[in-house]
């Protein structure tokens, strides 16, 4: 069964199920009993399970449900670096 909509000219749009492809190209409206024209919309798909969704999920999860906090805080002030590497050629790498 897939969703058709039709349109009434006085009233609001009409949605009708009907087997893909079996759907007449008007239809008898509910509302004043005119006639409502078939009309061609945009299919409706289901964005469920793409990372668009999960991404968006994950945004409206983490505004309700926000992870809480149990370690210390990270220490404020500058401390010096330690240096990880003693080659002299490493100085020139490109800094993150
Ligand atoms: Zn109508």
């Amino acid at each position: 069964m897939a969703l058709y909509e039709f349109a009434c000219p006085g009233c609001t749009p009409v949605e009708a199920f009907f087997p893909m492809g079996a759907a007449p190209d008007s239809l008898e409206c509910p509302e004043c009993g005119g006639r409502a024209e078939r009309r061609i919309s945009t299919p409706r798909l289901s964005i469920a399970g793409t990372s668009a969704f999960k991404l968006i999920d994950a945004a409206k999860k983490s505004a309700h449900e926000p992870q809480v906090v149990t370690g210390a805080l990270p220490q404020s002030g500058r401390k010096r670096a330690t240096p990880t590497t003693t080659n002299p050629l490493h100085r020139k790498l490109p800094r993150p």
